[in-house]
């Protein structure tokens, strides 16, 4: 019995204080641990962008950090309050936390992945390298795509914990816009969307050779369904729901902390 009253204090206690929680995935080197280590300067009122940032350490472990989202950005759930009132409540700046995760391609499903069953989850941050999505690199661009690929797969699989489901947002961080090689955001989404598609293509002939008469319900493992035709983001919202956005920016660089405003925008939205 002491055993069943610890459980239920700890349950109770973990209900309690749920921080709204935003997983930040992406391959090595798109600039999660330097986008963490931004937000958390902003978080400390240390709005220079160009000072030197807390060294980018390699994450071998997924690790949360603590955020605070500056009073001035608007929240979603304010939507429907009036003015005065958001005024305010929006005083005090709202705590987050962002899971950073290693990129590395076999801690992926294990470490990074996994994260998208927490139930504090509010939104997903996937951040690419604008700069290596062009075609003279496709290696660079069919990996991210295909971290992306499986990102979007595990949401539209997520199983609801209470009676209702509420889809997870996606949010992709087209970062290193202050690079000249950087593709526009624009040409970022277009270019996703089409090596997405080339996965989705791969993956579900082999799904019909190997599957064919197993009980797997093909709908459920194919990215936005069988449904004819290409692949978009689009999609995703009417098929599922799950809603993409792809907003482009600089952590670093000559124009660091350009577009992080818009990024901060959107975690706003999503609590
Ligand atoms: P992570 O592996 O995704 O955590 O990536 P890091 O945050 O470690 O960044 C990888 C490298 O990209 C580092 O050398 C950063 O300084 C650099 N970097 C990150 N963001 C930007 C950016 O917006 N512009 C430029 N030019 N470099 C960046």
């Amino acid at each position: 019995l002491p055993l069943l009253v610890h459980l239920y204090l700890y349950t109770h206690a973990a209900r309690a204080k749920v921080v709204p929680t935003f997983l930040l995935l992406g391959p090595s080197g798109a600039g999660k641990t330097s986008l963490v280590s931004l937000l958390q300067r902003r978080s400390l009122n240390l709005e220079d962008p160009q000072a030197e940032a807390v060294l980018t350490r390699v994450s071998q472990v997924s690790s949360p950090a603590s955020l605070l989202l500056p009073p001035s950005i608007p929240l979603g759930s304010n939507k429907y309050r009036s003015d005065n009132d958001v005024a305010l409540k929006d005083k005090q700046p709202t705590p987050y936390v962002m899971i950073d995760t290693p990129g590395h391609g076999k801690l992926r499903s294990d470490q990074a992945l996994s994260q998208i069953q927490n139930p504090a989850l509010r939104g997903v941050i996937f951040v690419v390298d604008s700069s290596v999505l062009d075609a003279s690199d496709s290696s660079a661009s069919r990996d991210t795509a295909v971290y992306l690929h499986d990102t979007l797969l595990s949401l539209q699989r997520r199983k609801p914990r209470g009676k209702t489901k509420t889809e997870i947002p996606v949010l992709i961080a087209a970062n290193k816009q202050d690079l000249f090689t950087a593709l526009p955001t624009g040409a970022v989404k277009e270019r996703l969307q089409a090596e997405i598609e080339r996965v989705r293509m791969s993956r579900s002939k082999g799904l019909g050779t190997v599957g064919q008469n197993s009980d797997a319900d093909p709908e459920e493992d194919i990215l936005g369904g069988g449904r004819e035709g290409k692949f978009s983001f689009e999609l995703m919202a009417e098929e599922y729901d799950i809603k993409i956005d792809v907003l482009g920016g600089a952590v670093r660089g000559e124009e660091a902390g350009k577009g992080v405003r818009r990024w901060e925008e959107w975690i706003g939205s999503c609590l």
